[in-house]
């Protein structure tokens, strides 16, 4: 199963493509994660990637689709994968064809949440992530059991440094200009497949399983 996940910053595509990579037991592409890691090893990706990521700009085509293909040639991704935040642009979707073609495989869904900009800029603003496991809390709809700590390791909770009111009014508009053309680029391939991320959690992950087992036949 080769997957995309898409939808704007705050529609739940981590939290749900957590659940569908366990689900379908497939490796998690998140490109948002490797910029992450990269910015806390300080590696020279993580040190050019950091001076978009901070202003809610993306970082550069190339860059971001070198480190996909890398990833895409690895052995686990023979057995699929799910994309979770790339491809953001048009080139990035026309270099990741290209980059599929040569592997010789295609994608089977193009999987879109869609939640309206209200609900997104309160969703991040409110996000709260565990610096040790990763595990994500919003302070009003999704507290911590632990107070300001994890409540599965006792981590402690931080803001992503994006999540910011600005920096979050930025991302939203970009995903506006850049990646918001992705949906009808897919659409005319027959692959999009709409679903509502205003539900809950499980909801939505149980919306997305009915949706790729029907498509799958
Ligand atoms: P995310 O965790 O997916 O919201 O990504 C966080 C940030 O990483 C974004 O705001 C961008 O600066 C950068 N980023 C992640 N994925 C991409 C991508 N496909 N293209 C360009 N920049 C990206």
């Amino acid at each position: 199963m080769r997957i995309i996940l898409m939808g704007p910053p705050g529609a739940g595509k981590g939290t749900q493509a957590d659940f569908l990579t366990k689900e379908l037991k497939i490796p998690h592409i998140s490109t948002g994660e490797m910029f992450r890691k990269a910015v806390k090893e300080n590696t020279p990706l993580g040190i050019e990637a950091k001076r978009y990521m901070d202003s809610g700009q993306l970082v550069p085509d190339a860059v971001t689709v070198g480190i996909v293909k890398e990833r895409l040639a690895e052995a686990d991704c023979q057995k699929g994968f799910l994309l979770d935040g790339f491809p953001r642009t048009v080139a990035q979707a026309d270099a990741l064809d290209v980059t599929l073609r040569e592997l010789g495989v295609k994608l089977n869904q193009v999987i879109n949440l869609l939640v309206g900009r209200d609900a997104l800029l309160q969703r991040l603003t409110g996000r709260r992530v565990c610096k040790s496991c990763g595990a994500t809390y919003h302070v009003l709809y999704n507290p911590s059991a632990a107070g300001q700590k994890c409540q599965l390791c006792q981590g402690e909770l931080y803001q992503r440094s994006d999540d910011t009111e600005a920096t979050v009014a930025n991302r939203l508009d970009v995903y506006e200009q850049q990646t918001a053309p992705l949906v009808a680029y897919y659409e005319k391939k027959g692959l999009l497949l709409n679903i509502a991320g205003n539900e809950t959690v499980e909801a939505i992950a149980e919306n997305i399983l009915k949706v790729l087992g029907s498509e799958q036949g």
